[in-house]
Order: structure tokens, then C-alpha cells, then sequence
């Protein structure tokens, strides 16, 4: 299965993309880049799965389903938490700030669907993948994931600050191939991370340990991009060259 970073950046500034990921070829992982899709690749989308409802993760999403409204067979899948999504219904998609598109018909239905998986049991995604929905230490109804595929497993962190129960369902998993892991701010914010549920290299350093083995590869996502340069340089410190930077454009297979 391939896992392919469309956006990996933790906010917006000149040349930055926030979070998205595409997962096969029709899973899209949060939203906030999936205009960077190209127009086939958006209309072959057939679910998007949503961390939380924080703005960086669900940006394009509207612009996504606007795009691809007239053409597309089947209604789009929106999935999260029950939280996330009544964010999401409520305060975005809600007829003021951007249509409703899960009242808006086309030929087969809605334009859009919203449904939750429930927490901590594995469900089936497009293209014979599974995936667990895990709370993690975020608000905005905030969860990891953990993604089997026929061949391996991986964890995506979602944004998080220290937590217990993703990093202990993911150390059971006996064919982990790589961990994406939020680290947003450098260790010299370390408060400011801790405020915000979000992590340092350092305080990521520490969450590693409840893995239980280090010879997994990690990638790192949404960095700020105005403290890259300082997450980097403390990045290489802290670790070998099994954690590195999540670039956008990267595809690795698990
Ligand atoms: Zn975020
Ligand atoms: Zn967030």
C-alpha cells in the first residue's frame, strides 16, 4: 500500500502545505492540501478521513468536494470522530461559511456523506485497507490512526502531545513498517508545546521509548515552517538516522 505526503507542514506560510496524505489511490488522510490533488486524483477520492477539525486539517476540503461535485459517481466519505465532524457540519460546511454539501443532491445522492467509525476497533477503508481510530492527547474531537494493509502496518500520530494508548496498541503490532509522528514546535518551546498538545523532538524522544523498538522508522510531520531550520537542527541531535523529516512528494509502502 502505498502512503504518499501531499502536505506535511503544521501551518501556512509562503511555500508550505498543510496536512495531507493520500493513502492508496482513493483514502485521502485530512484535508488541508487536497487542492494540491490533481483533478483526477480528487475525483478518485472516495473517502477522506479526518484527524480532527482544526482549520490546517480540514481547509481544502470544501474546495475539494466543490471541484468534483457535478462529476463524481458516488457521494464523498467523511470520516472522524463524532466530534470532528459536528465541528466540521457546524462551523464550515453549514450553508454560511462554505455550502452544505451533505444536503446538496446529485444524481446519486448526496454530494457528501458523514459517518464515525467507532474508537479502538478496526473498520474497513476503500482499496482492502483497515484502519483503528485511537484518542489522542488534541482537541477538536482529535485521533491517530493506525492503517494494516495486506503486507504491514503503520501508526500516523495525527497532532498529539504526550499520550499513552496509540503508542501501546501500536507497540502489539507485530508488522509496524514506519510511525508519522507530529513534532510542531523545537525544544526550546517545549512549553509552548505542551500548551498546545503538540510535540518537540524532545518530548518525541521520550514517546519513542513507549514503542519499544527503536530500529522502526519514523517520519516527522507538521513542523511550524518558520521554526523548521530549529526542529531540524534539534531533530539530528537528538536521533540516528531512524527518525528523519517527512518531505512533501515523499511515497513509502507498507
Ligand atoms: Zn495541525
Ligand atoms: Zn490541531
Amino acid at each position: 500500500m502505498r502512503f504518499e505526503a501531499v502536505g506535511v507542514d503544521g501551518s501556512k506560510q509562503q511555500g508550505s502545505n498543510l496536512c495531507t496524505m493520500l493513502i492508496g489511490d482513493s483514502v485521502l488522510l485530512d484535508a488541508g492540501s487536497a487542492s494540491m490533488l490533481a483533478p483526477e486524483q480528487q475525483l478518485s477520492t472516495e473517502l477522506v478521513l479526518l484527524t480532527h477539525s482544526h482549520l490546517d486539517h480540514i481547509l481544502e476540503l470544501g474546495f475539494m468536494v466543490d471541484a468534483t461535485v457535478s462529476t463524481r459517481g458516488e457521494p464523498l466519505r467523511v470520516m472522524g470522530s463524532m466530534a470532528c465532524l459536528e465541528s466540521v457540519r457546524k462551523h464550515y460546511m453549514n450553508d454560511l461559511i462554505w455550502p452544505d454539501f451533505s444536503r446538496i443532491r446529485t444524481g446519486s445522492g448526496p454530494a457528501l456523506v458523514y459517518s464515525s467509525p467507532g474508537d479502538r476497533e478496526w473498520f474497513d477503508l476503500p482499496g482492502g485497507l483497515k484502519a483503528w481510530m485511537e484518542p489522542v492527547c488534541h482537541g477538536a474531537g482529535g485521533r491517530g490512526f493506525l492503517f494494516r494493509s495486506d503486507t504491514g502496518s503503520i501508526l500516523y500520530t495525527g497532532d498529539t502531545g504526550p499520550t499513552n494508548t496509540i503508542w501501546e496498541r501500536a507497540s502489539e503490532m507485530e508488522d509496524l513498517r514506519f510511525v508519522v509522528a507530529e513534532v510542531s514546535f523545537p525544544d526550546r518551546l517545549r512549553d509552548v508545546a505542551i500548551a498546545s498538545d503538540h510535540l518537540t523532538p524532545g518530548l518525541l524522544q521520550d514517546e519513542l521509548r513507549k514503542l519499544g523498538d527503536e530500529s522502526i522508522p519514523v517520519h516527522v510531520f507538521h513542523l511550524k515552517p518558520w521554526l523548521r531550520e530549529e526542529i531540524t537542527e534539534d531533530i539530528r541531535r537528538r536521533f540516528d538516522n531512524t527518525v528523519s523529516l517527512l518531505l512533501r512528494g515523499d511515497s513509502l509502502e507498507f
